[in-house]
């Protein structure tokens, strides 16, 4: 199985004083759980403070977005450049936030995708259906599509640098979590496109994180399934005790792990 991730999404939340001290509490308070992957993705404007906060530790800095182009006349864009030299490591893109708010398509965000990885970060790429579309029982058609479309021209050596994180829409910000079976079905069809696209090895190698909700009480049951890898959380992360207790309980107890067999 996959090393889990656990992803926190702060959103257009956070000082820079806040956030070191949102960064140091959250470094004491995970210092023991080694088994599992940590990022935070703080707006912008507190990067350069976050990654100074976490110099030292092994918590990961992630941008919330990345502009495709290196430099140049683009106004209120921010480069994978500019997000190297503060430290980041990882990028989220295509978040459900950016496509509707934003009105990203997924030929945007496939170029974001392909920038993120020539300048080697772990892209982040969120997919995920609305209610209507779950309503309509188009749910599996539209993140195929998201899917095909976001991760278009990737070759399967940049297909195994990523993480999809698999968001539905309903799920984010509404306290309406998808049951881990809902998650598990999804993560599972997600995986056989993995492999339809690259071959078995590389499919059980990607990891697929699910959003929409976690929380310190549900995140165990989440991680009890096969092929959820970690979580993309929003709300949670950017209080220090739930992001804590949400990392802590990710790590799958022996029990959890043989019911996965
Ligand atoms: C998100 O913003 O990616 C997210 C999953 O938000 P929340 O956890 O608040 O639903």
């Amino acid at each position: 199985m996959n090393r889990p991730l656990i992803a926190g999404n702060w959103k257009m939340y956070k000082s820079i004083d806040e956030t070191v001290n949102l960064i140091n509490t959250i470094k004491a308070g995970i210092h023991a759980a080694t088994d599992v992957d940590v990022v935070v993705c703080p707006p912008f404007t507190v990067l350069a403070a976050a990654s100074e906060a976490l110099r030292d530790s092994r918590i990961d800095l992630g941008a919330q977005d990345m502009y495709f182009e290196t430099e140049g006349a683009f106004t209120g864009e921010i480069s994978p450049l500019m997000l190297k030299d503060v430290g980041c490591r990882y990028v989220i893109l295509g978040h459900s936030e950016r496509r509707t708010l934003f009105k990203e398509t997924d030929e945007l965000v496939n170029k974001k995708v392909l920038a993120a990885l020539k300048f080697s970060f772990i892209p982040i790429v969120c997919i995920g259906e609305t209610l209507e579309e779950r309503e309509a029982r188009r749910a599996f058609e539209v993140v195929k599509q998201q899917f095909e479309r976001s991760l278009a021209n990737l070759d399967p050596e940049e297909m195994e640098r990523i993480v999809i994180a698999y968001e539905p829409v309903w799920a984010i910000g509404t306290g309406r979590t998808a049951t881990p079976e809902q998650a598990e079905q999804m993560h599972t069809y997600i995986r056989r496109l993995l492999h339809e696209k690259c071959g078995e090895e590389m499919a059980q190698k990607v990891r697929i994180l699910y959003g929409g909700s976690v929380k310190p009480d549900n995140i165990a049951q989440l991680m009890g399934k096969p092929n959820v890898d970690g979580a993309l959380v929003g709300g949670a992360s950017i209080k220090a005790e739930s992001f804590i207790q949400i990392v802590l309980n990710s790590i799958i107890l022996e029990s959890q792990e043989e019911q996965k067999k």
